[in-house]
């Protein structure tokens, strides 16, 4: 029951954060759909709409050709356009909307987060520890950006509030051996996870990459297939542009998977379906607030539901 109330009250929230998105898309639907039948410019009209609210050309073409297929010429409602595409969405979603599995065959289960500054790499790993702990697991968070004494500070205090142990290293310090030395504190310990968070802007991006494969070749020299889990932040407010992060850092960082951010208060939640669909890469978890409650799992079908405005 309380499981039930708790899964509602996000379903809630997650719908109240993609208000934006929301409304551009079924606003947008009204504004095409005011004559009763499906022809070709009102597909068109969609087909645009669809790109424009961050969906990616492909994927507003596949949508609209399957919607030409199944009601061309029909009389449609807007109501009947939103769950045709919720449908769909949920369809191209559900592939990529994987939970974070935490094996203890491994112990402690590493996880290094990546991503550009300002994406929301500190605050997710606050939130997934906190999230990580109430499942009764044990964390500890190492805080690798040890470019700006801030992004330490800002770790260290989400460690408090949830009473998480959180390794430091002075500012400027080398955070690869704080990598290393936070691991084998984790494996004396027998820590669950170990969350490793990184700096995402150093002098270029040559240094941060070099960096990170540091970081990867120490964790390894203790098991080698640490890390088990290189998870990629990416905020949802840069729209397009996280087609280019994700090429750089699929290239060049080993990457497992997404967390999106800030799908609260944006209009291009749109994003992650394009994501979806040209890099097939788990998404693993969506943050939209600043709250430790609010990250969780993906899920297709209620993150389609609520961008279509649609309720079950
Ligand atoms: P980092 O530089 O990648 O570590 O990014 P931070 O974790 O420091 O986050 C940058 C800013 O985005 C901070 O002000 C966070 O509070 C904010 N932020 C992170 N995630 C979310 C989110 O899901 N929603 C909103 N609205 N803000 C977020
Ligand atoms: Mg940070």
């Amino acid at each position: 029951m309380e499981e039930e109330a708790k899964k509602s009250n996000w379903v809630s929230r997650l719908k109240d954060g993609l208000k934006e998105s929301s409304h551009k898309l079924t606003q947008g639907i009204s504004a095409i759909f005011t004559r009763k039948k499906l022809d070709d410019e009102t597909l068109l009209a969609l087909e645009d709409l669809l790109i424009s609210s961050d969906l990616g050309v492909e994927t507003a073409q596949k949508l609209t050709t399957l919607l030409r297929k199944n009601r061309f010429n029909d009389d449609i409602t807007k109501e009947e356009i939103h769950s045709f595409l919720a449908q769909e969405i949920t369809r191209i979603l559900k592939p990529v909307a994987k939970s974070l599995q935490i094996s203890k065959t491994h112990k402690p289960w590493v996880i290094l987060v990546v991503g550009v500054n300002g994406s929301g790499k500190t605050t997710t790993i606050g939130k997934l520890g906190r999230l990580f702990q109430t499942r009764g697991l044990k964390v500890r968070l190492a805080a690798g950006d040890t470019f700006r004494a801030a992004a330490i500070e800002q770790l260290v205090m989400w460690g408090d509030r949830s009473g998480i142990p959180v390794e430091v290293a002075p500012q400027g310090s080398d955070p690869a051996s704080l990598a290393y030395e936070a691991y084998a504190k984790a494996r004396q310990a027998q820590d669950d996870i170990l969350l490793i968070d990184t700096a995402g802007r150093l002098h270029n991006k040559q240094d941060l990459m070099a960096e990170l494969a540091k970081i990867r070749r120490v964790l390894q020299k203790v098991d080698p297939s640490a890390p088990h889990e290189c998870l990629l932040v990416l905020d949802a407010t840069i729209g397009q542009n996280a087609h280019a992060q994700v090429e750089i850092f699929q290239k060049t960082a080993q990457i497992t998977g997404l967390v999106m951010t800030k799908l609260d208060g944006t209009a291009k939640g749109g994003v992650l379906i394009a994501l979806a669909e040209k890099f097939n890469l788990p998404v693993y978890a969506i943050g939209i607030g600043e709250g430790v409650d609010d990250l969780r799992d993906f899920e297709a079908k209620s993150f389609a539901e609520s961008l279509m405005g649609v309720s079950d």
